[in-house]
């Protein structure tokens, strides 16, 4: 976990210390998601406001490790004021990425990039993946 901590370590820490859009809100104009990992505790809400095929906005809560929690901050930011179409796109090839499968690198992943590390850990793919695969579950929900 060394490498993994130090690879991208100030962009990870940033996010894990000052989450962006943490907090859920009491609003049923939000679709919810909620995902486990129990292998390392990471419990992960995804909030998503979708309006007229756009993301206005997006929300985490929940706990976990620090890829897991930073992650979740970064989809947020990534996902916010996207098209659904795009952010589908863009999810889907995080989430190959992260399991260190084919995906299309001249997708910008924006700072989500920061997690190509966590594919040499299988361990924390799933970590890294929780609070993408919510999302991605938010959209099809829609
Ligand atoms: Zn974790």
């Amino acid at each position: 976990m060394e490498n993994l901590e130090n690879l991208y370590r100030e962009v990870i820490l940033e996010h894990y210390k000052n989450p962006r859009n943490k907090g859920l809100l009491p609003d049923p104009s939000y679709v919810t998601v909620h995902i486990k990992n129990p292998s390392c505790g990471d419990d992960i809400t995804i909030q998503t406001k979708i309006k007229d095929n756009q993301i206005v906005d997006c929300r985490h809560e929940g706990k976990g490790c620090s890829i897991c929690c930073s992650s979740a901050s970064v989809l947020t930011e990534t996902m916010i004021g996207k098209s659904t179409d795009k952010a589908k796109i863009i999810a889907d090839n995080y989430l190959k990425m992260v399991a260190n499968k084919i995906y299309d690198e001249k997708i910008d992943l924006e700072e989500a990039e920061v997690y190509i590390g966590v594919r040499q850990f299988p361990a924390r793919v799933k970590c890294a993946s929780i609070a993408w695969q919510a999302f991605m579950q938010a959209l099809a929900k829609k």
